[in-house]
């Protein structure tokens, strides 16, 4: 009954997904194979590794509740680390955000939290022991000619000449790298490994580089930084992980991975890959988040467009949407594109049970009744959740004058159209039935306001004794009560169903997916919700308090979802 458009569910693209909820998943049988072999003494230690050079999304969500939810349910633990290792783009307002973001999801940590930046001197060590044992050395090529020599997919690569470096030069070269006498790409350390490996990741990869930066945790103290594989694994194998989590991009990493713990005989984590989130009509890639935050596309992090969690946050959802939702995708092998309606379906199931009901008008037409009299107020109950009637009842004042839904009212309805028309009778919410009489038009022909009767008979929207039915039931607002605010409605931030695949992105922005609705018509409890808070908009959706926007007494809303479940409809249709 929503009347606001939607866009049509991409039923092709949509996984089977509720057909995997509850069951287990592959890295399930990996754990349940290893505790039966104590592999790893019983022990099940997750970890949950962000880099903190942006705001997570929903596709970290999906890792955090994996990680997580697999410590928990084999009586594990899961750290928070922050992969801190690249000073250039990391900083403490995205530490902050990653943990409220998990905390908000409903996860804890403990006091396992920790950071690769501790582990620095640590690293250093283990380099220096790598190029001890002559399994790394100090490269003096260019960044361009350690590119070219790295080869292709087809061709093998080159040796450095720098090579074979005995391992005192090294040894002397790698701690004048730490003690900043080199520039910026002028050596890096690399692991000695083979150039003609099948696998590039395997070429002598860079393992430390100089960067003469400040760091956001260790200040001026390093002016070299390891690099991400190097730094991965041995603070998997320093905090005693058993399974290493990640997506599937690291497959070819997971040689090199391990490569460098068997090479320094330490402790070994098993890495294990799964597909990535992708979610149809967004971008779920920091680096992308950050151009449309940085250039003002929208409005922060937390924009209710954003696929970002605190943007979901603002927009209304609640962590035990997106858990139930990160539990239904299910975890595979094979990338896919889920759609959204599957996110919007988990809300809904949700929302449906805990949000009270409440009537709120967005695009408001005065109706006035004729025959009730002047300046009476009457308070009608209204349930606040069908299904749940602990929720209990409320009262909702009812007048001479009140606001219907413009487009619940049609001059000239077509056949299939039910709501009111001139001449016609449908039932108000809780109160009467109304029939329309006359239509009132400004100079320029528009609709300004409709005069009807009501039938007192009918109080509390119940039929008359003489049996009469009507086809339509509107919500409404008592008008000299209602509450005046702004409405947020929202729709896909992306006009193309996977935008990362398109040559610019940002090309492809939906110049609609906001829409402001001022002078919206709400009853007037609502004057009071807090920010943050649920309500279901009967016929038109699930709403939230803006926490930026509201002011006390005047709380602006934010459109979560519609009421119209497009993922349910496909469900059924077996699709
Ligand atoms: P992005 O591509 O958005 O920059 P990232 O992988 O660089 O993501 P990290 O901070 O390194 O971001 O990610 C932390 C953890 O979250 C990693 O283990 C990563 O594999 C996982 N992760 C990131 N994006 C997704 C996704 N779309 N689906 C599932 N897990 C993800
Ligand atoms: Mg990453």
């Amino acid at each position: 009954m929503g009347n606001d458009k939607q866009a049509p569910p991409q039923e092709a693209q949509i996984i089977d997904a509720e057909q995997r909820l509850g069951s287990s998943n592959f890295i399930r049988h990996i754990i349940e194979e290893d505790l039966e072999t104590g592999k790893f003494d019983g022990r099940v230690e997750t970890r949950f590794p962000p880099e903190p050079n942006g705001y997570l999304h929903i596709g970290h969500a999906k890792s955090i509740c994996l990680n997580f939810g697999l410590a928990a349910q084999y009586n594990g633990q899961c750290h928070l680390r922050f992969d801190d290792t690249n000073p250039l783009k990391e900083n403490v307002e995205y530490v902050e955000s990653i943990k409220e973001d998990v905390r908000w999801l409903g996860f804890d940590w403990g006091a396992h939290e920790y950071f690769a930046s501790d582990y620095f001197d640590r690293l250093y060590g283990f380099a220096i022991e790598l190029i001890k044992k002559g399994r790394a050395y100090v490269d003096s090529l260019s960044p361009d000619q350690i590119r070219e020599y790295r080869g292709t997919l087809n061709e093998p690569g080159r040796e450095s000449p720098y090579r074979s470096r005995p391992v005192e030069e090294n040894l002397q070269l790698f701690e004048k790298m730490a003690a900043g006498e080199f520039e910026e790409g002028q050596c890096v350390l690399r692991a000695k490994i083979d150039m003609a490996a099948p696998n590039i990741v395997m070429r002598d990869p860079t393992l430390y580089r100089i960067r003469k930066v400040q760091h956001h945790r260790t200040g001026k103290r390093w002016c070299i930084y390891p690099m991400y594989d190097f730094a991965h694994c041995l603070s998997d194998s320093i905090e005693a992980i058993t399974h290493s989590i990640c997506t599937l991009e690291f497959v070819n990493n997971r040689e090199l991975y391990d490569w460098i713990l068997d090479a320094l005989e330490v402790y070994h984590p098993q890495q294990i890959e799964f597909a990535r989130l992708n979610l149809a009509y967004t971008v779920l890639s920091k680096r992308k988040l950050i151009q449309l935050v940085e250039e003002g596309i929208v409005d922060g992090w937390d924009d209710p467009r954003m696929p970002s969690i605190s943007g979901f946050r603002r927009r209304g959802y609640t962590p035990a949407a997106i858990r139930r939702f990160c539990d239904r995708i299910g975890v595979a092998k094979r990338d896919s594109l889920v759609d959204i309606a599957m996110l919007e379906h988990c809300l809904r199931e949700d929302l449906n049970t805990s949000a009270p009901r409440v009537m709120g008008v967005l695009r408001p037409l005065k109706v006035v009744i004729e025959n009730y009299p002047e300046g009476q107020v009457e308070y009608l109950e209204a349930v606040n959740n069908p299904e749940d009637p602990s929720m209990g009842i409320r009262q909702v004042p009812f007048s001479r004058e009140f606001y219907i839904e413009r487009d619940d009212f049609m001059e000239a309805p077509p056949k299939k159209f039910f709501r009111l028309a001139p001449g016609r009778e449908v039932r108000l919410r809780y109160a009467y039935f109304i029939r329309c009489h006359d239509v009132v038009k400004d100079d320029q022909g528009e609709i300004v306001e409709l005069r009807c009767t009501y039938d007192p008979e009918t109080r509390g929207g119940n039929a008359p004794p003489d049996g009469r039915k009507v086809k339509a039931t509107l919500h409404w607002v008592s008008a000299a009560e209602a509450l005046d605010t702004d409405v947020r409605l929202y729709d896909h931030l992306f006009t193309v169903e996977n935008p990362a695949e398109t040559e610019d992105f940002k090309e492809s922005l939906n110049p609609e997916s906001l829409t402001i609705l001022t002078g919206c018509k709400l009853e007037p409890g609502l004057k009071n919700a807090e920010p943050g808070a649920h309500f279901q908009f009967e016929r038109l959706g699930y709403f939230t308090v803006d926490t930026r926007d509201s002011t006390p007494g005047k709380p602006v809303f934010n459109r979560a979802v519609t009421l119209r479940d497009t993922w349910a409809k496909i469900q059924k249709s077996g699709k």
